[in-house]
């Protein structure tokens, strides 16, 4: 299998509509010529990859299959980048006895903590982005990127970008539970052990 190719899922089919959707609309606000409309994001900023990711079981299990086909020294370096995040993430969990995901106040304690995201690469790249989580591909910002960093104030969005992917990760909540498994997904660091497993995998 090349490092490409991720064998064909149905979560492939929701993750392509949605980049359709944030491709068209930042299009769009870039052509509008307005600077403040302009999507702040660029390869190489990573404001966002410190945050809480929720995802979905189908997009973990989209991920660990990608994880698979990467080389066995790159597979090596993002084991142990796996173990890091789990690790400082059970201690963050214990320290701090967060609340829900949902709530605001743990989301900026968690993003205050500057744990990098596993698959964040030395040069602020996502080392994992053909399979990135629905999420990352619908998370941005206009105009700039400082608040992603610091969440003093409210992020300026696209509403039919967030409207997106908040469809298309209902939409992978939807088929998980048709596929008859758990709705609930979880965070990156609750795949911690799948991705291990996959990373363990392969020639
Ligand atoms: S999966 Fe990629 S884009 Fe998403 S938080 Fe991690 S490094 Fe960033």
């Amino acid at each position: 299998m090349s490092r490409a190719s991720i064998p064909s899922s149905p979560i492939e089919a929701i993750a392509a509509d949605l980049d359709r959707t944030v491709a068209g609309s930042f299009a769009a606000a870039k052509a509008s010529g307005d600077p403040a409309e302009q999507p702040a994001c660029r390869r190489g900023c990573s404001f966002c990859c410190y945050q809480l990711v929720p995802l979905t079981v189908l997009e973990a299990q989209r991920i660990a299959a990608y994880l698979a086909t990467l080389p066995r020294s790159e597979r090596r370096d993002l084991g142990q980048a796996v173990d890091r995040q789990a690790k400082r993430f059970a201690s963050w969990v214990q320290e701090s006895q967060p609340g829900s995901i949902q709530d605001r106040r743990t989301n900026l304690d968690y993003l205050r903590q500057r744990i990098p995201c596993p698959f964040l690469g030395k040069e602020n790249e996502c080392r994992i982005y053909p399979a990135r989580p629905l999420v990352c591909r619908g998370h941005h910002a206009l105009g700039t990127s400082e608040n992603c960093q610091t969440a003093a104030a409210p992020i300026r969005v696209i509403p039919a970008v967030e409207r997106a992917t908040t469809t298309a990760m209902d939409q992978a909540r939807g088929l998980t539970g048709a596929m008859g498994g758990t709705t609930v997904g979880g965070l990156i660091s609750t795949f911690a052990p799948l991705f291990k497993t996959a990373l363990q995998s392969g020639k």
